[in-house]
């Protein structure tokens, strides 16, 4: 009999895990609580501001191979925007100045001998920064790696930060280190920046969903897990919020790709030693609607993006007429009102594309949303991390994912649908 592979939660390691087992000739049913499938990558109709936009602004690169893979499988690998060059603009609110980070295309760094590609004033014993990142054991913070200077202050400090989502001195060098293996250490043509041309959802989810359904899976929304039965050390049923009972067949498998919260109320009284993160970091996001179009000249036209230093913003995004802007590890902001982090923001934001690329914006701030995703992601710290469980569990027909699951590397999309390709490759029947 061909197993039944149960599939819990409908964000983007839920997809990946499905997806993948779709092509094995398995059944696949995946299970989503909410209305509509996505998770923290999601896009939706934002009526006030007339547009549809995404939950935030997520940014990938071209190295990162299981989202790649996950794309081509999917077939929505175009509906990416490719900027072209491995480049990155940049506006520091200190000095108010405007450099551009701009790296060669292979592995070795030429770009740190070109005046016009590297980053100003920086001194190259700095560089060794990163062979102290590199190095650095599981117990290290960022902090700890970083020396004072340009490297830190228009480098490393923006990009540690988004990546890892956590304030410095608390986060994770190890983790950093990942991130930077599988982008500026690799090279250029690993660090395309990258990013949906729509929306997440019509990148990540629709085109996952059509091809589920192709493959003849069964996608099931509004259908929220509330818990399990075990019998001789394996899962035989679920429950569900409506009372519904689905029972689990001997070679069956159900993979978990519930945030870990709900992992641990579901699962940890049946799991010898469940482990899981619980402090999280929130991200957020301020989408401007703007009263025409921008038209935008070099660098910017080419990127549609840029990073920020030495503020609270910390990258804008520029598209379909909307500016959008992400502030990470924002739990440090959560004392501000709204009115006060608008004002702040768009300040900010009149700042960089004003006085930075030239481009001349309203003095009062156009309506904006802000989304304020307060369990973004894990603290990527080195306690947290160490309480990441592996795919397999005690359970013999029970297999984890998520990107709070040990993927190596911090909450992102590349970890999230990494995770699910190995809870698929765990699933061996
Ligand atoms: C604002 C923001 C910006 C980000 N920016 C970036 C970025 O630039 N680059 C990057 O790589 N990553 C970024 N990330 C991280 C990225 O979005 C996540 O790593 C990824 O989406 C996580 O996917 P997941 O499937 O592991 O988890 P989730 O997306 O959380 O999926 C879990 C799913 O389970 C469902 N669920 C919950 N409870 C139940 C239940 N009881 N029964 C059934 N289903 C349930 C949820 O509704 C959800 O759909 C960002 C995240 C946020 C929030």
């Amino acid at each position: 009999m061909v197993a039944h592979i149960h599939v819990l939660g409908g964000g983007l390691a839920g997809l990946s895990a499905a997806t993948r087992m779709a092509t094995q000739s398995r059944r696949v049913t995946l299970y989503e609580a909410a209305r509509a499938l996505g998770g923290r990558a999601r896009s939706y109709y934002d009526s006030q501001l007339g547009s549809r936009i995404d939950n935030g602004n997520h940014l990938i690169l071209s190295g990162n191979q299981a989202v790649m893979a996950y794309l081509e499988r999917i077939g929505s690998k175009t509906s990416l925007y490719v900027s072209g060059k491995p480049q990155f603009p940049f506006y520091d609110l200190g000095t108010h100045k405007q450099w551009t980070l701009l790296l060669s295309k292979g592995r070795f760094p030429f770009w740190l001998f070109s005046s016009s590609q590297r980053i100003p004033g920086v001194r190259l014993k700095e560089y060794a920064t990163f062979l102290k990142l590199l190095r650095a054991d599981h117990t290290v913070t960022v902090a700890e790696c970083l020396r004072e200077g340009n490297l830190a202050h228009l480098l490393l400090t923006p990009l540690a930060i988004s990546a890892l989502n956590t304030p410095l001195d608390k986060a994770s060098a190890q983790l950093f280190a990942s991130i930077l293996r599988q982008s500026v250490i690799a090279g250029g043509g690993h660090c395309l920046p990258l990013f949906p041309q729509e929306g997440l959802s019509e990148t990540f989810v629709e085109p996952a969903i059509n091809f589920l359904k192709f493959m003849g899976a069964e996608v099931r929304e509004a259908t929220r897990v509330t818990g399990c039965e075990i019998a001789e050390n394996r899962i035989v049923s679920l429950f569900f919020s409506s009372g519904e009972r689905v029972l689990v067949e001997k070679n069956d498998y159900v993979v978990s790709t519930l945030p870990p919260w709900v992992a641990r109320e579901v699962f940890s009284p049946h799991v010898a030693g469940f482990t899981a993160p619980d402090e999280y970091e929130s991200i957020l996001n301020v989408h401007y609607r703007l009263p025409q179009e921008l038209s935008l000249c070099g660098v910017l036209a080419e990127s549609r993006f840029c990073g920020v230093s030495g503020g609270m913003v910390e990258w804008i995004f520029i598209r379909n007429g909307i500016i959008s802007i992400t502030v990470s590890a924002a739990n440090r902001y959560i004392n501000l009102s709204q009115s006060e982090v608008e004002e702040k923001i768009w300040g900010e934001v009149k700042t960089v594309l004003g006085k930075g690329f030239r481009l001349s914006l309203p003095d009062t701030p156009p309506f904006a949303r802000l989304v304020w995703e307060k369990r973004a992601t894990f603290a990527a710290t080195p306690h947290q991390d160490t309480k990441r469980p592996s795919a397999k569990t005690s359970l013999s027909n029970l297999v984890l994912a998520g990107d709070w699951t040990d993927t190596g590397l911090p909450s992102t999309i590349e970890g999230a649908i990494r995770s699910g390709m190995r809870a698929a490759e765990a699933c061996s029947v």
